[in-house]
């Protein structure tokens, strides 16, 4: 039985949080492939180290002073080595990276040192092996996980050291240079290594017990979420609730091998298990997120006869504009396209004035600032009367609903209200559903 473990970077912020990493991987042997991020923020730092990398970068780029914020990144390393008591020379590490910094080092090596190094001084302080990620994620040139390449890697690395530590982040294309995954990958590189071993839980240990039902910035104490499908969660992770990375379940989802997201400071607490089947029906809903700030035009076109055509005609130009679509909610004579607003700002004038030149559009009307809100839950599909409930409340809490849609696998119901209430609308589905 193998579990792998990822620690996100609040959990390794400092020597004391690598303390308590230290404890829970040592209480239990099947955690034998940990991965890792780079030192995030503390009570005492207000810095991610990742964040750092990418300023130092830009430092570099356009020629700036870069020399104190290089102090502060290693600083923070060596803080953590010497208060550890670690053999590791990362002194003689950071000099050979000085030497190395020019206005045209490589964005993804220089910020993917972050949890290189800090893979390094935990593997030490654990008396695991350290694998340099670049000898296990394999990318190929077109930056797609090479996932048979990297199963191979993973599965030797592990069979010959039996333990090991591997930074998160990044990985390597086929001539070695240095490729990074989307901010946060971590979570990714974790998923792809639970997979290329066969493990059998996946623990991604973070800053929070699991996932909450609600934001808690907009319900007071929101239960927290036991178990989720990997469906509810990404469509939970899509409207904004991010714990984890929303790609991470992708990797996992077909051999069916759990997430379970545990909590480093509070590690006996339960957190939540996230797999392909849930059998807890206590909960009607799992859960609720959203966003603000989107944008709908609402197009009337003449000729229903040719619906389809003028359909296409004006998804085409979205696509022209690069602006990629939430919603489509349609009638007879209108259908109506939801989009984030930010995507639109630049391209506005030019998008409006195409849509109006198609052939058969009689009318468009631009409605800014409304607010998405998901209510998520596998439970809902099977008892009758949800939709209603939910309808009557917003309306009983005088919330007028601009848009619904409901997926047809009934997983969840996205209504559409004024950004002004959002939080009110959350709020009274919360009251409504969670008991
Ligand atoms: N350190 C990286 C970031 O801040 C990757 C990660 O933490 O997963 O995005």
């Amino acid at each position: 039985m193998i579990k792998v473990a990822k620690f996100g970077g609040s959990s390794l912020s400092d020597a004391s949080q690598f303390v308590k990493v230290k404890k829970i991987i040592l209480s239990d042997t099947s955690r034998a492939l940990i991965v890792v991020s780079a030192p995030g923020k503390s009570l005492t730092h207000d810095n991610k180290i990742t964040d750092l990398l990418y300023l130092l970068h830009a430092h570099l780029k356009y020629g700036v002073d870069h020399e104190v914020l290089f102090e502060m990144i290693e600083s923070r390393f060596k803080t953590i080595q010497k208060e550890l008591g670690l053999k590791y020379d990362i002194a003689s590490d950071f000099s050979k990276l000085k030497k190395e910094l020019n206005k045209n080092i490589s964005l993804d090596y220089l910020v993917s040192r972050g949890e290189y190094f800090t893979a390094i001084l935990l593997s030490e302080y654990l008396g695991y092996q350290f694998v340099d990620a670049s000898q296990v994620l394999k990318f190929s040139y077109n930056s797609h996980v090479d996932l048979i390449e990297t199963e191979k890697c993973f599965k030797k690395a592990l069979e010959e050291n039996k333990k090991i530590v591997v930074p998160g982040f990044y990985g390597s294309y086929p001539n070695q240079s240095i490729h990074l995954l989307s901010r946060g990958g971590s979570d990714l590189t974790g998923s792809i290594a639970a997979r290329a071993v066969g493990a059998t839980l996946y623990e991604n240990w973070t800053d929070v017990s699991g996932f909450l039902m609600a934001d808690p910035k907009i319900v007071q104490y929101p239960k927290k979420i036991h178990e989720i499908t990997y469906h509810e969660l990404r469509e939970l992770s899509y409207m904004g609730a991010n714990v984890l990375h929303e790609d991470s379940i992708i990797p996992l989802q077909d051999l069916d091998i759990p997430i379970n997201i545990l909590n480093t400071n509070a590690p006996d607490e339960e957190g939540t298990l996230i797999k392909n089947t849930c059998d807890d029906d206590s909960q009607i809903i799992t859960g609720i997120a959203g966003k603000k700030n989107f944008t709908v035009f609402t197009i009337t076109k003449t000729n229903t006869a040719k619906k389809l055509k003028v359909l296409q005609d004006v998804l085409k130009l979205f696509e022209k504009y690069n602006v990629g679509i939430e919603h489509l909610p349609s009638s007879i004579d209108t259908f109506s396209v939801i989009v984030e607003a930010e995507q639109v700002e630049k391209v506005y004038f030019d998008l409006v004035g195409s849509i109006t030149q198609v052939e058969d559009v009689t009318n468009i009307e631009v409605e800014k600032d409304m607010a998405l809100i998901s209510v998520v839950g596998r439970n809902m599909s099977t008892r009758p009367g949800i939709a209603g409930k939910l309808f009557g409340h917003l309306g009983a809490n005088n919330i007028n609903i601009n848009m619904i849609a409901q997926s047809s696998q009934e997983i969840n119901i996205v209504v559409g209200v004024k950004n002004s209430d959002f939080e009110r609308t959350i709020q009274s589905i919360y009251e409504a559903f969670v008991i």
